[in-house]
């Protein structure tokens, strides 16, 4: 019986040795310590042993088993730890490997030019006011005081919409977004300071610098005692922050019917700082918009009294001003959106 027990402790041993999984140690447990296993069977049978022999073997038996249980949930526990390690190792991430780049989007630079612009006015407080794209002959026109027999009202610059407003006016797309300055002074909420940045509508054939959708911002203050120093000095500002801190500007006498003086801005050249170059045409200085103090007759016609308040009014048209920032040629590139083009911004 001793070197029988010998003998189970030595196959148990290689048998722990030479499973490969949980599932033969299991079985081997059976066959050995099961209800009907080999040391069960010789527990079982000590039972016919005399009283001498009994301690001795009965403690080699116990030995035995608990060699054996031993064993197993030994090896049982370095499976586990190995199929932990192996998992591990097949789950690592190399944090030092190179991501995979995701193409991402980015900013068209017509919309650039438009958040950045209005950026550089609401530090100025000024509000950004919006209006309808289609607009009465009456806002787009008479209120900004243009005559009825003006070239700007002809139906070759003009696109007409059908249709006729209570007054029997009619309606067409707007031709700049100056309307929006008449509809918010209308409200007469004053003073005012507002920006109005939108699309606006012309019957122009497309060609590098035309076409019959395009972007203006147009800026309105109104108050008392506002000067042309006041404008000229919010339109430095814009110059400065949009342009360079080199800018400088010079203005110079224009006529618009909506504004008494009216001026035209022009800038140094941001790209050859006014010596001439391909951008300035070699004029050194770049035209950007048209300004001036609003005209009495408009404040009146807005039910403003001109002699309390005045104030002034500037327009620009967003692609020329994206252009130039840009060095873009041609307005339909800001149109076409190829990607080739506008991965360069
Ligand atoms: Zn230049």
């Amino acid at each position: 019986m001793r070197e029988e027990l010998e003998q189970i402790k030595r196959e148990a041993a290689e048998g722990i040795r030479a499973a490969g999984g949980v599932k033969e140690l299991e079985e081997l447990r059976v066959a050995l310590l099961g209800k009907k296993g080999r040391l069960t069977g010789i527990l079982k049978g000590m039972g016919r042993l005399s009283a001498e022999e009994r301690p001795a073997l009965g403690q080699l038996a116990n030995e035995a088993r608990d060699f054996i249980e031993g064993g197993i949930s030994a090896a049982k526990a370095e499976l586990s730890r190995k199929a932990t390690l192996a998992r591990l190792a097949a789950e690592t991430i190399d944090v030092t490997l190179p991501g995979k780049a995701r193409a991402r989007g980015h900013y068209h630079p017509m919309t650039t030019a438009m958040e950045e612009l209005k950026r550089i006015f609401l530090g100025m407080r000024y509000e950004i006011a919006e209006g309808p794209d289609i607009e009465t002959e009456y806002y787009n026109f008479d209120a900004l005081n243009i005559p009825s027999d003006h070239p700007a009202r002809d139906e070759q610059d003009t696109f007409y919409v059908e249709g006729k407003d209570a007054d029997g006016g009619g309606f067409a797309l707007r031709t700049a977004t100056s309307p929006v300055q008449a509809r918010t002074m209308e409200r007469g909420r004053l003073p005012i300071r507002m920006i109005c940045p939108g699309q606006v509508f012309r019957a122009d054939e497309v060609d590098a610098t035309h076409s019959p959708v395009f972007h203006q911002m147009e800026g309105l203050v109104v108050d008392k005692g506002v000067t042309f120093g006041d404008l000229k000095g919010a339109l430095m500002v814009f110059a400065r922050e949009f342009l360079g801190e080199d800018t400088r500007a010079r203005f110079r006498p224009h006529y618009f019917p909506f504004t008494e003086p009216s001026a035209e801005m022009d800038v140094s050249c941001f790209k050859c700082g006014g010596a001439g170059c391909n951008v300035c045409k070699g004029e050194g200085w770049i035209e950007v918009l048209g300004c001036g103090m609003v005209h009495p007759r408009v404040l009146e016609m807005r039910g403003i009294d001109p002699a309390v308040y005045s104030g002034f009014a500037f327009g620009m048209g967003l692609e020329r001003i994206a252009m130039l920032r840009g060095a873009i040629s041609d307005m339909r590139l800001l149109f076409e959106n190829d990607v080739n083009f506008l991965n360069q911004f």
